[in-house]
């Protein structure tokens, strides 16, 4: 098996097309540029074909009892080699990252770490107790359920968290004793070369993971028609989302989608205003605002706004914005030419709609492909701006008058995956836990920024109601067979 190129220094990376344990040569590619400095090449991908990707399901179908008979200790221990692995080379592949989508260094080598942990909680989790014993109504009777893994899981992942969220799905879905095609989004191709490398490394065997690089529309068909797919997971937008559980409808297939997010941060008047300004900056900006989990909206009640307001636009404006290659910066560029196309569109709009700007509002001047970090006000509860999941360093601020005007405002979105409030009230922190229409809440924190182990998902457009992570991972991964067992 020749391992495709390490991602070193300013050597593009290459490869994305790994069946059946074999690194296989492109008939065509596709590159990728640093968002950073777009003329520099930082890799050159293999551009799957519909029957690259038969391929790859065919040898994840060959591998599927192999890899579910071994022990799961075994399959565990594979996970923890992993896991080591990727802390050996993290440099390697937080700078990848970096080289992919743009995220500053410091935060891309937090989501290598990250990835390794993923992998050590997964590792533990194949070990974990399963299966359950009930009482049954015959008392000689043995009654029990087993867990076994559903056969061939496809993981199509999106770029803004290159290594760590993939690894929720790959990792687990491995754990649990399946087997992997994964379509990693075109833009993080290089990270998923290095997780898909480390993985192999470690010991997954032939046909396990499969990697299939390339453009989404073109694989769809043959991904959603594989005979061998029994489980598909998959982040990115709603509409490529639900256009895949059209595409699976009349197929039993299971299906978890979790989608994109218009996350709003409510500053009540007891917060700990200074606190809640340096969190709601980060919440909104961090990633350039490229998370599902960021803050997009933030409501203020009226007798605090001026104050928040002037403590918000201080925290955005002393975030550091440039290379991301430096330990010091805070925001870097966009991901791709079409993310800064997409964002600008929301600033010329804003332009037109005439709103104030308190901050940002424009491409920034320098080489790359950068966004001001920028908070509006005075914007329209109907405007595109309040209500569209812009992926970009921008914030809406309003005032409200009171908590349920607050409530009432966060709730008005078709999305609905997380949500703050800042109060030092209990009571008050408990009412809005309750009311809020989001699948995560936080309380006096950002809105992003959840551990391995808890379940992670949203509610309305966000997800569909399976949830990811944690105890969800393995409701997922795996089926469940009820046993009666008569002893004779
Ligand atoms: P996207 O939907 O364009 O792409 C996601 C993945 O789907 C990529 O791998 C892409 O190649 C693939 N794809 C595209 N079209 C496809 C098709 N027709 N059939 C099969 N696969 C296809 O999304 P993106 O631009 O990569 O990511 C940004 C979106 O992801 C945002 O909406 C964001 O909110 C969402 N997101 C959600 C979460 C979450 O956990 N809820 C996390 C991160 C990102």
């Amino acid at each position: 098996m020749e391992p495709p190129t390490a991602a070193r220094d300013s050597t593009p990376l290459s490869g994305g097309l790994l069946i059946d344990g074999t690194w296989e040569p492109a008939e065509a590619t596709f590159s990728c540029s640093d968002p950073a400095l777009p003329s520099r090449l930082t890799g050159s991908y293999a551009l799957a074909s519909p029957s690259d990707v038969r391929r790859a399901y065919a040898a994840a179908g060959r591998a599927a009892p192999g890899w579910a008979a071994l022990a799961a200790q075994e399959r565990a221990n594979v996970l923890a080699r992993a896991a080591e692995i990727l802390e050996r080379d993290r440099e390697i592949l937080a700078a990848q990252i970096t080289a992919d989508m743009g995220k500053p260094l410091r935060d891309a080598r937090g989501e290598a770490g990250r990835g390794a942990a993923v992998l050590r909680y997964y590792a533990g989790e194949a070990v974990a107790a399963s299966g359950e014993i009930y009482p049954s109504a015959d008392p000689s009777m043995w009654l029990f359920t087993v867990e076994q893994p559903v056969g061939v899981v496809t993981a199509i992942t999106p770029w803004n968290f290159p290594v760590a969220l993939p690894l929720w799905k790959v990792a687990a879905a491995l754990g649990f004793g399946n087997c992997v095609v994964w379509k990693p989004a075109e833009a993080a191709t290089g990270s998923a070369v290095l997780v898909a490398r480390a993985l192999l490394e470690a010991g997954v065997p032939a046909g396990a993971l499969n990697l299939v690089s390339g453009r989404g529309r073109d694989l769809s068909e043959a991904i959603v028609g594989a005979p061998e797919l029994a489980a598909l997971t998959f982040t990115g937008s709603v509409q490529v989302g639900l256009a895949l559980r059209e595409a699976l409808a009349t197929r039993t297939t299971k299906l978890q989608l979790e989608l994109g997010g218009k996350n709003a941060a409510v500053v009540l008047a007891d917060a700990d205003l200074p606190d809640a300004a340096a969190q709601v900056a980060r919440g909104a900006m961090n990633c350039a605002g490229q998370r599902c989990t960021a803050t997009s909206r933030a409501y203020v009640v009226e007798d605090v706004y001026e104050e928040f307001s002037a403590l918000l636009v201080d925290a955005v404006s002393a975030l550091r914005v440039g290379e991301p290659s430096e330990e010091t910066t805070d925001v870097g560029p966009l991901a791709s030419e079409d993310q800064l196309r997409k964002v600008e569109r929301y600033l010329d709009l804003a332009r037109e709609e005439r709103v104030t700007v308190l901050c940002g509002g424009r491409v920034s001047e320098r080489e790359g492909l950068y966004v001001e970090p920028t908070v509006y006000a005075d914007v329209a509860p109907d405007s595109p701006l309040v209500l569209d999941e812009i992926f970009g360093p921008v914030l809406c601020l309003a005032p409200v008058a009171d908590q349920a005007e607050a409530l009432r405002r966060a709730n008005d979105s078709e999305f609905g995956l997380s949500s703050s409030v800042f109060t030092r009230d209990l009571g008050r922190a408990l009412d809005f836990i309750r009311s809020t229409q989001s699948g995560v809440v936080q309380v006096n924190r950002e809105t992003g920024g959840l551990e391995p182990h808890v379940p992670f998902g949203g509610l309305k457009n966000s997800s569909t109601m399976q949830r990811e992570q944690g105890k969800a991972a393995r409701q997922f991964f795996t089926d469940t067979k009820t046993v009666y067992v008569r002893p004779r």
